[in-house]
């Protein structure tokens, strides 16, 4: 058989056909495409507001800047993400410190959350942004966090960079019901991909209009937003120091066909999930929980291993990549890269999120994923455990 990533985009014709047809046109970027895909999204996940950008780095990095973290202010994500979710709060000058996670869900735990918030507050330390965390698309516990949020006063950021397509309390993510900004990812292992991009969304048009301005130079061509009268037809002016984190006309045409068939991907993985699921109930391993409020996207299927063991975990891993099976660990806690513990964090921090580490696994998933290679995946990993046993 040969190699299985654990993650790959599905493009079809329709999709290459999109992207031809922005080459032909008059415009490669600043078109009709970007905002016609900002629609696009901001109105299947109703929200008010899309801005898209090309990444989901950049999307977070605007979202910090326009929710005004600073040098002094601090903020707090979950360990078990990808790094970005903890570095945008650095570009901004910011101190960043981490929420252990659910047994469960292994999302940033909401009761860890309030209890590290009980402590702050007493020290004076209150984060002025938590950055929840959609791990493998499944929506965090939201209306815990907000509630939090306005008990305390912070405000938050969804990184749902895994989880376009999914629910939570069967609204759609994205809709910031719950939150000031949420995120997207569209890089290829994600649900839908525009190669390299992300938005962020709000129903705040403040914040939508900051995060505009930030995603290219700062400059504005609204008069209104001027300090004196245009000198003429040429004139803009720039008023923040933004950055070019503008997404491409090719892009947004990949992503907005990419969105027809948005729900069918969602879809598929569910039924990969299923049958995984099914599969692997006689072995002795933890499969994906969900929680009843959720409809994840299902960005990752991860096992753990039962045993906590280094020395299991490993060669299990290495088993499946021997046997050309790409799978993957989502993720390293964030505070052990060598980065962060520069800045003091140290092993034993948040024991969940170490536990988790030392068992989990991503196995494919994606919506080419055929059910030979699916049995093979399942087949090889039922082979390894038996053996470490
Ligand atoms: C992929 C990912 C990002 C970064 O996305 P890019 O679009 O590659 O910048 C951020 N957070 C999480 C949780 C991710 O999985």
């Amino acid at each position: 058989m040969s190699y299985i990533p654990y993650g790959r985009q599905d493009v079809d014709q329709n999709d290459i056909d999109a992207v031809i047809s922005v080459l032909k046109s008059d415009f490669l970027t600043q078109g009709p495409a970007v905002p016609r895909f900002e629609t696009a999204v901001a109105t299947y996940c109703d929200a008010k507001y899309a801005i898209a950008v090309n990444s989901a780095t950049s999307a977070l990095h605007i979202a910090c800047l326009a929710l005004d973290v600073g040098p002094g202010d601090v903020v707090w994500t979950t360990p078990i993400t990808f790094v970005a979710s903890a570095n945008c709060a650095r570009y901004c000058g910011a101190e960043v410190d981490f929420v252990d996670i659910d047994e469960q869900t292994y999302n940033l735990s909401p009761t860890k959350l309030a209890e590290k918030l009980l402590v702050a507050q007493a020290q004076g330390k209150l984060p002025k942004v938590v950055i929840p965390v959609h791990l493998s698309g499944q929506s965090c516990d939201m209306e815990a966090i907000y509630q939090l949020s306005l008990q305390y006063g912070f405000k938050v950021i969804e990184d749902a960079s895994h989880a376009i397509g999914g629910r939570y309390k069967n609204q759609a993510i994205g809709n910031s019901r719950y939150s000031d900004v949420t995120i997207f990812s569209f890089h290829p292992v994600k649900i839908i991909t525009t190669a390299e991009g992300g938005m962020a969304l709000t129903n705040n048009a403040e914040l939508a209009k900051k995060m505009d301005l930030l995603r290219s130079h700062g400059i504005t061509r609204d008069p209104s937003e001027m300090t004196h009268t245009p000198d003429g037809p040429w004139y803009y002016q720039q008023i923040e120091l933004g950055f070019n984190y503008r997404m491409t006309e090719l892009q947004a045409a990949l992503g907005l066909s990419q969105m027809d068939r948005l729900d069918q991907f969602v879809a598929i993985r569910h039924k990969i999930s299923k049958r995984y699921s099914e599969l692997l109930s006689d072995v002795d391993i933890s499969l994906p929980w969900q929680h009843p409020d959720s409809y994840s996207g299902l960005h990752l299927y991860v096992v753990r291993l039962r045993n906590n063991s280094k020395a299991h975990h490993l060669a299990v891993f290495e088993g499946l990549r021997a046997a050309g099976i790409g799978v993957n660990l989502h993720y390293i806690p964030v505070y052990l890269q060598p980065y962060y513990k520069n800045l003091g964090f140290e092993i034993g921090y948040c024991p969940e999120a170490e536990a988790y580490y030392a068992e989990a696994i991503s196995l494919p998933m994606y919506s080419n994923f055929t059910e030979a290679q699916q049995n093979f995946v399942v087949d090889t990993l039922k082979k390894l455990i038996f053996k470490a046993r």
